[in-house]
């Protein structure tokens, strides 16, 4: 039998605890008469969970394993599972990155002191792009866990907007995490956050008839005033009117 090395130790289901995959053997009974047994290693994403299956007849060598992620896009740590990432989120990572990589510059720029202009250092996107990334560090499967939870709990997916004043900042600010990483969960689960026009549109008819509401009424004081003024005048001259009356009668 053609098998695979016998450096594989691993059983069914049985997990690695020293390295960040898992190899196993796998039965595939679509291929052959009455199918065979493939040995695969699998690959977990540590940001969303998917996994890629590799058929492999090389035994556990994580050199070569994480060679074949990496050759599959992967960003894949041979021993550390909450550092391999599928392609999809390292992508989605990159454009994050990429999106956001030069308000950060700007940000980490020293106040110009003298008048002159400094030119800021010479970067290449692509630099830039791998800063950023570097600068994030993977989540642990609870921290993710608890960035759903929230998201769960506070995110509307119906109108695309957080409620009860969360944001991706307020929950990476409680969670004491990078909030780019509940931004791109987010993005992952719940897509691009959305402006709610309806709110918007009733908060400036509120606005507008406040404004409307504060004139009239200053109006109807300014007008009950003159009418009192008005009124004492004509019980004046009526009072003054009936006593000729008198006189003349
Ligand atoms: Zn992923």
């Amino acid at each position: 039998m053609k098998g695979p090395q016998t450096n594989i130790k691993s059983g069914p289901g049985s997990k690695r605890v020293s390295c960040s995959y898992i190899i196993g053997p796998k039965w595939e009974p679509t291929v052959g008469p009455s199918g065979i047994t493939v040995y695969v290693v699998t690959g977990t994403c540590a940001l969303c969970g998917a996994t890629e299956e590799i058929r492999w007849l090389r035994g556990d060598q994580p050199e070569l394993v994480a060679r074949a992620f990496q050759q599959r896009g992967w960003r894949f740590d041979k021993y550390i599972a909450r550092k391999c990432v599928c392609p999809k989120c390292v992508e989605e990572e990159h454009n994050m990155a990429t999106r956001t990589a030069t308000p950060a510059a700007d940000r980490a720029a020293p106040p110009q002191q003298t008048g002159e202009e400094v030119a800021p250092p010479p970067r290449t996107p692509i630099d830039r792009t791998a800063d950023v990334t570097a600068a994030m560090r993977p989540l642990s499967t609870e921290q993710r866990a608890a960035v759903r939870r929230e998201l769960d709990q506070y995110f509307d997916d119906a109108t695309g907007a957080y409620i009860d004043g969360r944001s991706d900042k307020v929950i990476g600010q409680q969670l004491e995490i990078p909030w780019k990483h509940v931004e791109t969960l987010r993005e992952l689960a719940y897509g691009p956050l959305r402006g709610d026009p309806k709110l918007d549109e009733l908060s400036k008819r509120v606005a507008e008839l406040q404004t409307q509401t504060t004139r009239l009424a200053s109006t109807v004081a300014t007008a009950t005033e003159a009418l009192a003024t008005v009124r004492k005048d004509l019980e004046a001259a009526m009072r003054a009117l009936t006593e000729l009356r008198k006189r003349f009668a």
